[in-house]
């Protein structure tokens, strides 16, 4: 997610900063078939979970985002790291695996962005505070509570692994405003993709 108000990202650094740097992961856009597609469970936990995740994280920092799911690096598993703390990482770094809703309280409506949506914003609802359970990367069990940004950033996160992405499920007037700039991604993206073919 993006920006405070948002889910995946923070702004954007300038453009010189920008080209010295290449992403660890390459960034899935929409509408890459593996954003849509439900991810699968973790079921080892070893070295190379380990590797993801650091590598996941570094992406997420690159990008200037607040959270990243795996499939938004092309890896169909349940994975999510995040990091809404305006400190210096690693404080504040969350990595999800196998992540669940236990609770949710409350709503909040604002800005969201993703990633795999460069540049897209659009106001959506979310729960104001959130719980949910996961595993970390030995595999043992814990919770996590976020309010506010962490809150939204936790469910879009979830979403991903769902295979659902943020421009579902918006209100009519919110989906018309990204109408446009979606038929135009759709249309990049074929045309990567035939070139790539
Ligand atoms: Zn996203």
């Amino acid at each position: 997610m993006m920006a405070q108000a948002s889910p995946d990202f923070k702004p954007k650094p300038d453009a010189a900063t920008l080209a010295a740097e290449d992403p660890v992961l390459e960034l899935r856009k929409y509408p890459d078939p593996v954003l849509m597609a439900p991810a699968q469970p973790v079921t080892e936990f070893g070295p190379a979970l380990k590797r993801l995740v650091a590598d996941m994280f570094e992406t997420m920092y690159q990008e200037r985002g607040v959270g990243l799911a795996a499939p938004q690096v092309g890896v169909s598993q349940r994975i999510l790291v995040l990091n809404c703390a305006e400190k210096q990482p690693p404080e504040g770094e969350l990595a999800l695996i196998n992540p669940e809703i236990v609770a949710t309280e409350g709503e909040q409506y604002g800005d969201e962005g993703c990633l795999s949506f460069p540049g897209m914003y659009a106001k959506k609802r979310r729960p104001r505070k959130v719980t949910m359970r996961a595993q970390n990367t030995e595999g043992e069990w814990f919770e996590v509570t976020g309010e506010g940004l962490l809150a939204r950033a936790l469910v879009h996160e979830l979403d991903h692994l769902n295979g659902r992405v943020f421009v579902q499920d918006l209100e009519l007037v919110e989906f018309i405003k990204l109408r446009k700039e979606l038929e135009q991604m759709k249309r990049e993206w074929k045309r990567e993709h035939a070139r790539a073919r």
